[in-house]
């Protein structure tokens, strides 16, 4: 037995380079419940980050009891993390699930039976469709859904409907991802697989906090650095994280200057050439492009700009240059900051210098976030076309009218869909009318959160949110729907390395909580969407028929599941896609010959300006004729829009811990997690704590232009002139409200976005400090993560305890 709150990756089992990851089967049951008492083990994959580790649910007497991994599956080898094992299944089954639907009556929020609510939301979206048409209707959903709500909530918010206001929290979260492939690679899908840390030479992190994002990937790394061959780490962070301290090279950027780091990278790396040049004349394009945009970045003019040692920027690209087979992985420090889409494309453009694509070890992971938000970017439910198809391509346009049944100018294409940001700012405007939030927190997660809750409570706004407990954004509603939870419902969704699992429901749902399709297809039934054959637009019975139109969708596209079946998945577990007649056990790597999904019948997009966010269009992308050719896509370095000032002299940037996930709806349910990281902290250097004369655990008022914070201070590994705030916490569970203790993480953060990815930009800010109160003891942070003190041993370690324990077994 580990505790495996203090030992967050779990009990090390080396291995060589190329070898197999040995398995390590993780379980947690619920107290006082032995092996022997559970009735039936249901397969699915872990719910709470984007890595999709298998798993069994523990089934007795119709509740969820406990985990285990899957020693079998690809992704994890049986490993489960500290969210997997404790959150997974404790954070739904709690006293204060919503199980039944809630109305609006004078002014307060009442118990409804599903009739009720569900002709209020369509009587409202029918007068409102009448009156003002379909701009007025918006839908923001998550990237917690299945595959099939996402297909099904696709096809009737364009096909129903006909909005182009659809986007999902993905927009936070893995926007870049997909905007940066799409530019380099001409559609979304990762390149690589986890195979290629057992591959690699040398790993290089952008901007991921791997160790605290997905836990089991990094004890996937660690084993290969306990190993008898240990890759080369380079860590691009600003914070000193696990990753940092087992890094060869750490490069503590200033935040908002990850461009003019990637420059300077890319310029050594041409130098000293260590460049592979008959890949680069035979698969890309523009390479005069990148070299006239990185020309300036000498080491040294790195160094005055991103804050870091000239030497350090030579080491990192030697190891880049050199090294055989390089794995680099890149997150929301480079997504969620400024300039993140050209940031991003540059560690793709690295990968295209040395040809080093398709084969093993040589692996590029635009990581995702969320667990199923490469399923929201396939299907279409963040606003984009459905199968990776291009809004500017008649042709997608005509098959996807083809497939549903409608005519091509029922569904928006005019225009680029409408992103996060933008549908929120039509709702303050009054344009949008009728919002339907799906299994996400704005009211906690969106940045500028003053602003946030004045447009949540908007009366002349409709909103419905459908949720498995009464969030902060909730509480705003005039409709809530109770919704079924993972292990209530049976769906398929994809990871990052593109692995799909099925998720067999394990359980029935508590009360009258439905699952998000069910519903998505009873508001299509009442709303009477139909094909032009006057048959109804959903017809499906439940979600392998949603998965077998997703199928149809999907089948030629990048992202092709054809060749797939929930018998399949059941049967051999995680397999990735593109599986079809030509990939029948799907496809490991993709661009293993070099030829890329730029031609322009098949692309999804014809890319943009990456500094301006225009779009480039089919004429100039045609006469390009890129065909097959990967593209350097690039843009000058610019200073962040907000820098620190004489009022404001910080930078502010955010972040999480390995304990919680989003705003903890799951994660603060869970015991052993919320004892681990239970409240709010701010973290500060050594150097700045004593400027301020601010002690461990004093009380601090961070504030910028648009609102303050009250948190106790972490005297920690963050670089000199940062304060970094983990952005999990909001008011759900404190009973306070923002104006008695104001302690959420966006509070502070601005509403502006990427150009082309239109990835709010959460890490970069200007704030100020001040001591508020002496503290009363340590602050609230973890020690066994980033956050750790600097100064080790001066606070009591973070520990489980018994309720902690889980089972590892070694094989
Ligand atoms: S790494 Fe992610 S998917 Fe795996 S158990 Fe942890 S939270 Fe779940």
């Amino acid at each position: 037995m580990s505790d495996r709150i203090a030992d967050i990756w779990g009990t090390r089992t080396p291995f060589e380079q190329g070898g197999n990851w040995p398995a390590r089967v993780d379980q947690k049951l619920a107290e006082g419940v032995a092996e022997a008492d559970v009735q039936r083990w249901v397969k699915s994959a872990c719910l709470l980050c984007s890595n999709g580790c298998g798993c069994d649910i523990a089934v007795k007497d119709g509740r969820m009891v406990g985990i285990r991994g899957r020693a079998e599956d690809r992704v994890n080898h049986g490993r489960l993390g500290p969210k997997g094992l404790f959150a997974s299944w404790q954070g739904v089954d709690n006293r204060d699930r919503l199980t039944a639907p809630l109305v609006r009556e004078n002014g307060g929020l009442v118990e409804a039976d599903w009739d009720t609510a569900m002709e209020r939301i369509a009587e409202r979206s029918r007068a409102l469709l009448e009156e003002k048409g379909p701009l007025s209707h918006g839908f923001y959903t998550s990237g917690q859904l299945f595959l099939e709500e996402y297909y099904a909530l696709a096809v009737l918010g364009k096909a129903g409907i006909g909005t182009p206001h659809m986007d999902g929290n993905t927009r936070l979260c893995t926007a870049t991802a997909a905007a940066s492939m799409k530019e380099s690679f001409g559609a979304d899908g990762q390149p690589g697989s986890y195979t290629d840390i057992d591959e690699c030479d040398a790993i290089i992190l952008y901007g991921h906090n791997m160790a605290e994002t997905q836990t089991v990937l990094w004890a996937r790394v660690l084993d290969r650095i306990a190993g008898p061959d240990q890759p080369s780490l380079v860590c691009v962070d600003p914070r000193g994280t696990e990753v940092a301290r087992h890094a060869d090279v750490h490069l503590a950027v200033r935040p908002g200057t990850n461009l003019a780091l990637m420059h300077g990278l890319i310029r050594e790396v041409i130098e000293n050439g260590w460049i592979d040049e008959d890949y680069v004349a035979g698969h890309t394009q523009r390479f005069g492009d990148l070299l006239a945009a990185v020309e300036p970045w000498t080491p040294e003019a790195v160094a005055g700009t991103c804050g870091v040692a000239a030497a350090d920027v030579r080491r990192a690209a030697e190891i880049f240059g050199t090294s055989q087979r390089v794995l680099s992985t890149v997150l929301q420090g480079f997504y969620q900051s400024w300039q993140a889409t050209a940031s991003s494309c540059q560690v793709n453009n690295l990968h295209l210098l040395r040809g080093m694509l398709g084969r093993p070890g040589c692996g590029l992971l635009q990581m995702n976030g969320q667990p199923t938000a490469q399923n929201n970017r396939e299907c279409g439910a963040d606003g984009d076309l459905p199968g990776f198809r291009n809004w500017e391509n008649p042709k997608h346009v005509r098959e996807l009218a083809e497939l549903w049944g409608v005519d091509e100018l029922k569904f928006p294409h005019w225009a680029p869909p409408t992103h996060a940001a933008q549908i929120f700012r039509y709702a303050e405007q009054g344009s949008i009318g009728f919002l339907w939030i799906s299994a996400t927190n704005p009211a906690v997660s969106m940045p500028e959160l003053q602003r946030m809750r004045r447009i949540l409570a908007k009366p002349e706004l409709f909103l419905v949110v459908q949720d498995l407990y009464l969030t902060e954004t909730a509480q705003y509603a005039d409709v809530v729907l109770p919704a079924a939870a993972w292990g209530e419902k049976t769906g398929t969704f994809t990871n990052v390395d593109r692995t799909v699992h099925l998720s067999d429901q394990a359980i029935e749902p508590p009360g009258q909580a439905r699952s998000d399709l069910d519903i998505f297809l009873d508001y299509s039934r009442r709303m009477g969407f139909a094909r032009n054959d006057g048959s109804p637009l959903l017809d499906w019975a439940g979600p392998e028929d949603a998965f077998r139109a997703w199928q149809e969708c999907s089948r030629g596209r990048p992202c092709d599941y054809s060749g797939m079946s929930y018998a399949k998945l059941l049967a051999r577990g995680g397999i990735q896609w593109p599986c079809n007649e030509e990939h029948p056990d799907g496809l490991e790597r993709l661009y293993t010959d070099g030829t890329f999904s730029t031609e322009a019948g098949y692309c999804e997009t014809y890319g943009h300006d990456l500094t301006t966010g225009a779009t480039v269009g089919p004429t100039a992308y045609r006469a390009m004729a890129p065909a097959g050719r990967a593209l350097f896509k690039t843009a000058p370095y610019s200073p962040p829009p907000e820098e620190p000032s004489d009022e404001y002299p910080l930078r502010y940037t955010t972040g999480r811990t390995a304990y919680h996930f989003h705003t903890r709806t799951k994660t603060g349910r869970a015991p052993q997690l919320n004892a681990a990281a239970p409240d709010m902290w701010v973290e500060l250097s050594a150097a700045d704590a004593q400027r301020y004369g601010i002690g461990e655990g004093d009380i601090a008022v961070v504030s910028s232009a648009r609102g303050r914070i009250t948190a106790p201070v972490r005297i920690g590994d963050v670089r000199e002139g940062t304060v970094f705030a983990p952005f999990h916490y909001g008011y759900w569970d404190t009973g306070e409200s923002p104006d008695d203790r104001p302690r959420a993480a966006n509070e502070l953060t601005m509403t502006e976005w990427d150009p082309v990815s239109k990835q709010p930009i959460f890490k970069n800010a200007a704030v100020r400090l001040e001591k508020a109160a002496a503290g009363s003891g340590p602050a609230p942070a973890p020690t066994t993560t980033a956050s750790r003190p600097a100064q080790p041993g001066t606070v009591p370690a973070t520990v489980g305890g018994a309720a902690a324990e889980a089972r590892e077994e070694l094989t």
